[in-house]
């Protein structure tokens, strides 16, 4: 598995691909276009040496990912139940696997006020961004570092003008979150913060919120089937020379809606790289060969089993 898209608007500066010895720049180096190359030659090798032949191998590349997989979960889920393994070519820093993730999920919500004049008829307005403010810092409490759940309200928006009391607002938020029922007691908690108003003592028909709530990755909670293709992988790893470190991640993959399917998925045998999402994001050239040999020696393995 593999994810085509990138996070970066048009917009954005860093659009370019360059190299400098052995480290390339560029949106996706990392996450996850080098992944693909990675996963490119994976093949190539595998089908040079005729280690294919008789093999069913299904290669499922989507454009949705770094949305949350919308609309190609089903097809995510629907091959999981047809395989035995899944493999996906994230990065995960410097030579690195991942064992566990958090479970993800993102929320919409839009708060309806009531437009007037700032100074002329202040009173009779409802704003849409006061009463956001005070839902965000309800959300943003939710935050717990010791029960590793967190939320980020990351993007907002709202109003008309600065002389105009605003008649909408909105925010964008982030959940991470270790447990399943951690996600479905943030739901809850969401719901709540959303569905009342807290900024005004008045009726709901003048200020309401429309919300939008959905947990698009379960978290990837480690199973002996899991572990096996990890600790497989491992061993390849030193029989080729390659120090691999094992961490956990808050970042989601494809992998955590493949294992939850009870797929065993080893999602980050992608290139080594850092500073994804960012226009630091990087990666290691020498690395993109490196990691097709682990993972070409990883399929024949498993295909052998
Ligand atoms: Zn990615």
């Amino acid at each position: 598995m593999g994810h085509l898209d990138t996070v970066f608007p048009l917009n954005n500066s860093f659009q370019e691909f360059y190299r400098e010895g052995d480290m390339m720049y560029g949106p996706g180096v990392a996450d996850m276009q080098g992944g693909l190359v990675v996963l490119l030659y994976t093949l190539k090798a595998l089908a040079q040496a005729g280690e294919l032949d008789n093999k069913t191998l299904t290669i499922l590349l989507n454009s949705d990912e770094e949305i949350g997989s919308l609309s190609s979960r089903k097809y995510l889920e629907e091959q999981a139940l047809i395989h035995d393994y899944g493999l996906v070519y994230e990065s995960s820093g410097t030579n690195n696997l991942v064992r566990q993730r958090k479970g993800l999920g993102q929320a919409r919500i839009v708060v309806n006020g009531l437009a007037s004049h700032a100074g002329g008829a202040h009173q009779q307005g409802r704003s849409g961004i006061k009463e956001l403010a005070y839902k965000i810092v309800e959300v943003e409490k939710m935050t717990d570092y010791e029960s590793g759940v967190t939320v980020n309200v990351g993007v907002i928006s709202g109003g008309e003008a600065r002389n105009t009391i605003a008649p909408c607002a909105e925010a964008m938020v982030d959940l991470r979150y270790p447990q399943p029922q951690q996600g479905e007691d943030a739901v809850a908690q969401f719901e709540k913060i959303f569905g009342s108003v807290m900024s005004y003592p008045i009726d709901s028909s003048e200020i309401s919120a429309e919300s939008w709530i959905n947990l698009h990755r379960p978290p990837k909670v480690p199973t002996a089937e899991s572990e096996h293709l990890l600790e497989k992988t491992l061993a390849i790893g030193r029989l080729l020379g390659q120090e691999l470190g094992v961490v956990n991640s808050g970042g989601g993959t494809d992998g955590s809606l493949t294992q939850a399917m009870g797929l065993p998925t080893l999602d980050s045998l992608g290139v080594a790289g850092t500073g994804a999402h960012s226009n630091q994001e990087k990666a290691g050239v020498s690395s993109l060969v490196e990691r097709a040999k682990l993972s070409a020696v990883l399929i024949r393995r498993l295909a052998a089993e």
